[in-house]
């Protein structure tokens, strides 16, 4: 299979081959040729599996190599909503990269930052929206910005975006757009009840496509727990860090913890920085840039922050908390070991979140390599036995909300993702204040 057959624009092609893409990734081999005959997607794909190409591509193909419109009016043809500003730059940099040759005019719409120049970008004209739900309603509501042009809508992490509470405002948002000659392309890691209902009322006859991912992943992956008491984590970060040098992200499960701990990286000489909700736009765009160019070593993130972040090959991911919910340990581990690369997962797992472990360890299929590190050997056996009923970690699960959601269509694979994420919206220290749009 290769992008030609896709049929994408030969514009498109040059791009993807200055990016080095050699053939097309399953997502994109699924989506793209429904996606350019004009039908809706109703797609089932992580991070890390090239979705944004996925749509960003039959996308700049629609609005750009097809017939153009004669006076291409100043109002957006393409609207792509996000759950996070992270996502919406990336999704904005991804389009730009794949239409260097189209002379793509994009614009992104976000939260945290002023308003005033997005409304002069919006003035001048733009053809393709990258927003994320809140501040589209605010320019929505000044009248800064008119939707009544979209032909295409693209919701991006859709089952995040639900997540976090945007359901009415992706509601109110749909009721600006036109009903008639539009696609909608709903991208989602796992589809919740919600998220089908959703499609029924806004879509129409949606293909269905399901991509196997990301357990996947692991196999590039070598997972290690370091058991290891609570209090003595911190040395045992630094020592790990202290002692492999590679580019390195590091969970924490609060915003706070993952200042506290990248103070303590900076203060023992360490090049680090945190990424969470609290953080301005800039300090966000910032570390992240400076992470992926390697004037920062460490990356401290929480998990809503670091969602989405498109930072390739990235070799090492060290959990300092084993996160609460079994799914987002997938979700971290899916930034390394990309595309055939090699990747290490440590997790730093006390005593008290074996039953966390326990239950990464049944989602993942498969066994990890559990191995004191000398000098940090913990007080308390790690209990692994699946067969322990009494999990000390259970009051601080959240409830499980739904038993397990179904997925869309079927040539994904049996066991692809467990899917069901039995998240709770605020999840991890109350992300949920940092609104993200
Ligand atoms: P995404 O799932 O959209 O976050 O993409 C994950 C990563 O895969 C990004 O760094 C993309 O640049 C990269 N990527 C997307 N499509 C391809 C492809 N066909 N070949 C190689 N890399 C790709």
């Amino acid at each position: 299979m290769s992008f030609e057959t896709l049929g994408l624009a030969p514009a498109l092609l040059r791009a993807l081959a200055e990016q080095g893409y050699t053939a097309p990734t399953p997502i994109q081999a699924a989506a793209i040729p429904p996606a350019l005959e004009g039908r809706d997607l109703l797609a089932g794909a992580q991070t890390g599996t090239g979705k944004t190409a996925a749509f960003s591509l039959p996308l700049l193909d629609r609005l750009y190599a097809g017939e153009r419109k004669p006076a291409a009016p100043k109002a957006p043809r393409a609207l792509v909503l996000t759950p996070t500003r992270e996502l919406a730059a990336q999704v904005h940099e991804s389009v730009r990269a794949y239409g260097k040759h189209l002379g793509v005019r994009a614009t992104t719409i976000f939260g945290g930052v002023g308003m005033q120049p997005q409304v002069e970008a919006l003035r001048r004209g733009v053809e393709i929206l990258v927003a994320t739900p809140g501040r589209l309603l605010d320019h929505i509501q000044q009248r800064s910005v008119n939707l009544s042009h979209i032909e295409v809508l693209i919701l991006d992490e859709a089952d995040r975006m639900l997540d976090m509470g945007f359901l009415p405002s992706i509601k109110r948002i749909l009721g600006h757009l036109p009903k008639q000659n539009r696609v909608t392309w709903l991208f989602s890691a796992t589809f919740a009840p919600e998220i089908k209902a959703l499609a029924a009322e806004f879509m129409r006859e949606p293909v269905e496509i399901q991509i196997a991912k990301p357990n996947s992943v692991a196999a590039t992956v070598t997972h290690r727990v370091h058991p290891v008491d609570a209090s003595k984590k911190r040395d045992l970060l630094l020592h790990l860090l202290h002692n492999d040098a590679r580019q390195t992200l590091v969970f924490g499960r609060t915003k706070h913890g993952a200042d506290k701990l990248a103070r303590v990286l900076e203060q023992a000489g360490l090049r680090a920085a945190a990424i969470h909700g609290n953080k301005s736009q800039n300090q966000r765009t910032r570390a992240l840039k400076d992470f992926k160019s390697g004037k920062i070593a460490v990356l401290v993130a929480t998990d809503i922050a670091a969602r989405g972040l498109d930072i390739d090959q990235l070799p090492m991911v060290i959990n300092f908390d084993l996160p609460m919910v079994a799914e987002d340990y997938v979700h971290r581990i899916g930034r390394t070991g990309r595309a055939g690369a090699e990747g290490l997962a440590i997790s730093l797992v006390s005593h008290e979140e074996d039953g966390l472990l326990r239950d990464i360890r049944r989602l993942l299929k498969q066994d990890i390599a559990v191995e004191a590190v000398a000098g940090f050997e913990p007080s308390h056996p790690l209990r692994l036995d699946d067969s322990a009923r009494s999990r000390p970690q259970q009051n601080q699960r959240p409830p499980q909300r739904h038993a397990r959601r179904p997925h869309v269509g079927n040539n994904g694979g049996g066991n692809a993702h467990p899917g069901a994420r039995n998240r709770k919206p605020q999840r991890g220290g109350g992300q949920r204040n940092s609104r993200p749009a």
